[in-house]
């Protein structure tokens, strides 16, 4: 398959958990829209700076700031045959700048009641040296590693409301969207890690 897949859900899904088993069944390339702009806010560069304010607020950066750099992105060569887009796009005028850049094979879409998100996103923790996602009672961390978790600052429990409500009012109606297009793979994702990895593994396998 040569387009790119979406994965799709509310913050704190478990989409990037999930992310490696998409990248190891189709060889395509990660591309989390977060995690580029967190590396552009610890280095301090414009667009950094700009969208620092937005995210610990919980709010969506700006669909220009998002748009240019994905466009940035998509024209490296390890993107020629389609990539996996991970928190993007959230919005519908970014899914149309995306539609006339690249083709969207599949959106999976991971399905997690609001109340569960909020447990899922404060117990969040990531090992800085290998970017590995971990979770303080759903994922426990191996013990010599403990000491050297970080928790990221948009991670609080005020925060977290703020962007549930950015996802219901701006990212929800794209779901719908791809939906209309016949594109959208919902997957239930209130089971455990394991448990929503095989529905994952199932949905790209039926691709
Ligand atoms: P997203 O990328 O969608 O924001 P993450 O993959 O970072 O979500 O997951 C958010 C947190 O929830 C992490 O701490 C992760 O370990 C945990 N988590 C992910 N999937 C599950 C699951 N199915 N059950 C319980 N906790 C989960
Ligand atoms: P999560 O999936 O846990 O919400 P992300 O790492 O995907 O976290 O995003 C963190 C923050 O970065 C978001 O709250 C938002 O401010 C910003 N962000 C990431 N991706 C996008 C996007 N596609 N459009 C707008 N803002 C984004």
């Amino acid at each position: 398959m040569t387009g790119s897949i979406v994965l799709f859900g509310p913050p704190g899904a478990g989409k990037g958990t999930q992310a490696s088993i998409i990248v190891d069944l189709t060889g395509k390339p990660q591309i989390s829209t977060g995690d580029m702009l967190r590396s552009s806010v610890s280095k301090g560069t414009e667009l950094g700076l700009e969208a620092k304010t937005y995210m610990e607020s919980g709010k969506l950066v700006p669909d220009q700031v998002i748009i240019g750099l994905i466009e940035q992105r998509l024209e490296q060569s390890d993107a020629s045959g389609g990539v996996l887009f991970d928190g993007f796009p959230r919005t519908i005028p970014q899914a149309e700048a995306l539609e006339k850049i690249t083709n969207v094979s599949a959106v999976i879409s991971i399905e997690v009641p609001d109340d569960d998100i909020v447990s899922r996103i404060v117990g969040r923790r990531m090992d800085p040296e290998t970017g590995e996602i971990f979770h303080v009672s759903f994922k426990p961390a191996p013990t010599e590693i403990q000491g050297r978790l970080i928790q990221r600052k948009d991670d609080t429990e005020e925060t977290v409301r703020n962007r549930l409500a950015a996802y219901h009012e701006q990212t929800k109606p794209l779901g719908d969207w791809y939906g209309e297009r016949g594109l959208l793979i919902p997957v239930d994702g209130s089971g455990t890690i394991e448990e929503v990895g095989n529905s994952v593994e199932a949905a790209v396998k039926s691709l």
